[in-house]
């Protein structure tokens, strides 16, 4: 089993589903009393948060490559990024560190593929969702054309992210406008959504869409799992 170094607390609340579902899987795939070794630096988010809305990304990306050297020195063997947006940064931290990012977009892609999609709708942070970190992987690594929401159907789901969703706060409200703008996007095409942010499943159940949802944060932690267990 390679050890996993995980990069979280971004936010906390959806870091705990990785964990949760990394050992689930670990126990799954191997049985009896296994569980997952891995090691994790969580974040406070509020510094991130500030940094992100300030746009200082240089100072996130050294941040971020500064954590995953340090679970490097402590064992980790792969890294995995609990968040989607922070994915901009996976390039320079392979780079720097020298250890193989398991890429989320990649776990996604994977997915989609596996479903026959060729057309999803991205919902995520406004930084993921306008950038194109996340959408060239799955447009260039997965050929998935991707189409996102309109500006400000955008700004909906991103606020509902850093008021609600990161703070803890599930809403039924929000709910309905999170499902409202899927069902535009299935009426532009889109076969199926990726909850591009990590929190957005604690939101959006496969059961209130008719469109096959991808939740990012279980995808990628049991990518992570069959990754830890090859040889
Ligand atoms: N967890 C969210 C994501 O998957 C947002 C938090 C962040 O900005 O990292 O993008």
């Amino acid at each position: 089993m390679k050890t996993i170094g995980l990069i979280g607390g971004m936010s906390w609340e959806s870091s705990l589903e990785y964990y949760r579902v990394i050992n689930e899987e670990t126990k799954l795939q191997l049985g009896d009393t296994h569980s997952a070794e891995c090691l994790m630096y969580s974040f406070d988010f509020h510094y991130v948060d500030k940094l992100q809305h300030k746009g200082d990304w240089k100072k996130l990306t050294d941040e971020m490559v500064k954590q995953a050297s340090n679970l490097k020195k402590a064992g980790a063997e792969f890294i995995v990024i609990c968040t989607n947006t922070m994915h901009l940064m996976a390039g320079s931290i392979e780079e720097k560190t020298g250890l193989k990012v398991l890429h989320i977009a990649d776990a996604a892609g994977e997915e989609i593929k596996r479903k026959g999609l060729t057309k999803v709708a991205l919902l995520g942070t406004k930084f993921t969702m306008q950038g194109d970190f996340y959408k060239s992987v799955l447009r260039e690594r997965h050929n998935i054309e991707v189409i996102v929401p309109n500006e400000s159907d955008m700004m909906i789901i991103h606020n509902i992210i850093y008021k609600e969703l990161i703070l803890g706060k599930i809403d039924s409200l929000s709910k309905m406008k999170y499902v409202e703008i899927i069902n535009k996007l299935q009426s532009e095409g889109a076969q199926g959504v990726i909850l591009g942010c990590t929190e957005i499943p604690l939101l959006v159940k496969q059961e209130d869409v008719s469109i096959p949802v991808f939740d990012t944060a279980t995808i990628h932690s049991k990518a992570a799992v069959r990754y830890s267990l090859t040889k």
